[in-house]
């Protein structure tokens, strides 16, 4: 299997190994295979008596085509072990009125969906860097609001050929995220705080991508840069696998017959999670409706109903971080599959000069088909973690919240009984204080505080990698925060790089 820009400019296709090692393809497009596996009811059905390594790793299979089968099952096998994953990697929970179905994918060792991509997917690209003959080390570089931080420096730690730098806000994360980031263990990670937001990281991390002279000194020193986030193909293909995994689970559990469709709704961000769950459609699996739930920043909802993605707005500061994005970059692959490289050019051209573009209508019913948009306000995600508690005694955090708020507004519009698989991306743990404020306990002093309280209040247990955070030894002090403009130097310098 090929992988083609979504841009055009690598007509003749790279290998899978390529594409994981490279990240961003050299016209700045996203990489895409050249065509999508089929995935037959037989085949289904036989993925229904597996494990989930075993099912991760003949789904990755059909996409990963220069991987051998023994390299994926070893992968998948290490990368979602029981010790990784106690409770499963990818379990669900009924809600009370049984047509929504939790798809908690927060089990691994951050607590947050990510882990599912970040586990295995520096397995990938240490393989990738033997089969493509590179020598040089890779040296990957994350700029983080929090979450996508702390689950690459889990995934990287102690992987071969690979050694990562993570960048923060000193002031503009949370304080349990702060010690998951500064007590990380490993030989090859360095985490650093910066001055500024994370913006200012975030742009650090861009200079340093784009230039040539750093590149060259780098390789000089036996290194070059990649990167971790969703808009590479390796972070990608494993999300594929756990809508699959639900799927068979569903039907081994008697919610659903072989064959019968589902509705699937992903609180969604970076469009990395809801595009992986559009794919596994695509291949064959029994999905109606994708339901896109977005918080306050709801420019995905105001796409899919009128065709129009416009940047040129306000940007809030939410209870769901994670989603607090008005670049969802992984957009740009299903406009690619749906409706080609030259749409796709024109209009990721039109959103770099104008941060707008249009669809036509054509075009927007074509999306509409599929996809449903709804978005939850503050207030109506924090009502959906009170309700729910009520109901179902079952705590969901505010991300998943927005997607549970999602998933009700569809119901109430449609009244339809189709089964609602709704992915369920952080423990609520993660984002204790602001769960203890939506169902009402005891105000919490901190973050820190607010775990004990949950705990205290709900019996819920306190999840193992955040139960003993406090007592961790700190190995990358918080209060020593360089300039933005000194990020390179920082890392240089603790890595050995002249
Ligand atoms: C990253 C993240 C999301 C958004 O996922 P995308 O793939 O970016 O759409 C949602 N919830 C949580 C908890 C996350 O960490």
């Amino acid at each position: 299997m090929k992988y083609i820009s979504t841009r055009g400019g690598t007509p003749e296709g790279v290998s899978a190994a390529q594409a994981i090692k490279q990240g961003l393809a050299g016209d700045g497009g996203l990489f895409m295979p050249e065509s999508l596996p089929v995935l037959s009811t037989q085949m289904l059905q036989s993925l229904c008596d597996k494990t989930y390594a075993q099912r991760a790793a003949q789904i990755l299979g059909m996409y990963l085509t220069d991987y051998t089968e023994g390299e994926l099952l070893a992968d998948c096998t290490a990368a979602y072990e029981e010790s990784r994953f106690p409770g499963g990697a990818a379990p669900l929970a009924p809600l009370s009125d049984g047509k929504r179905i939790l798809l908690e994918l927060w089990h691994g060792p951050t607590c947050a969906f990510k882990d599912m991509a970040l586990q295995i997917m520096p397995k990938l690209l240490s393989r990738a860097l033997k089969k493509t003959g590179e020598h040089r080390t890779a040296l990957i570089l994350v700029a983080t609001s929090g979450d996508t931080g702390k689950a690459a420096l889990e995934g990287y730690r102690d992987v071969d050929g690979v050694k990562i730098a993570v960048f923060y806000p000193a002031h503009g994360v949370s304080r349990v995220q702060k010690l998951q980031m500064a007590t990380q263990e490993g030989n090859n990670v360095f985490v650093q705080s910066i001055h500024g937001n994370f913006d200012d990281a975030q742009s650090g991390v861009k200079r340093i991508f784009s230039d040539p002279d750093v590149a060259k000194r780098l390789d000089e020193n036996q290194v070059f840069l990649s990167s971790a986030n969703s808009i590479n193909w390796g972070r990608l293909v494993p999300q594929i696998v756990y809508y699959i995994s639900a799927y068979c689970d569903l039907v081994k559990n008697g919610t659903i017959r072989m064959g019968e469709r589902i509705h699937v709704c992903v609180p969604t961000g970076n469009f990395g999670n809801i595009f992986a769950a559009y794919l596994a459609k695509r291949m064959g699996l029994p999905i109606d409706r994708l339901l896109c739930a977005s918080n306050k920043n709801h420019i995905l909802t105001d796409f899919l109903r009128t065709g129009v993605y416009d940047r040129n707005r306000a940007f809030y500061t939410t209870m769901s971080p994670s989603m607090d994005i008005l670049i969802s970059s992984n957009l740009e692959r299903l406009l690619y599959v749906t409706f080609g490289t030259e749409k796709t050019a024109a209009w990721m051209k039109s959103l770099q000069k104008t941060g707008s573009y249009e669809l036509g209508q054509a075009e927007l019913a074509v999306l509409q088909k599929e996809f449903s948009g709804y978005f939850c306000e503050e207030e109506q995600t924090a009502s959906t973690i009170r309700e729910v508690y009520a109901d179902s005694h079952y705590l969901c955090d505010p991300h998943t919240a927005v997607g549970v708020g999602a998933a009700k507004q569809y119901l109430d519009q449609t009244q339809d009984s189709t089964p609602i698989l709704i992915a369920s991306t952080a423990s609520p743990y993660k984002f204790a204080y602001d769960v203890c404020k939506a169902i009402g306990t005891p105000l919490p002093e901190n973050d820190l505080a607010a775990l004990h309280v949950l705990h205290d209040v709900t019996g819920t247990p306190i999840p193992a990698p955040l139960a003993d955070i406090e007592r961790r030894t700190v190995r990358f002090e918080p209060e020593a925060a360089v300039e933005a403009a000194d990020m390179l130097q920082s890392v240089s310098g603790y890595f050995g790089i002249r």
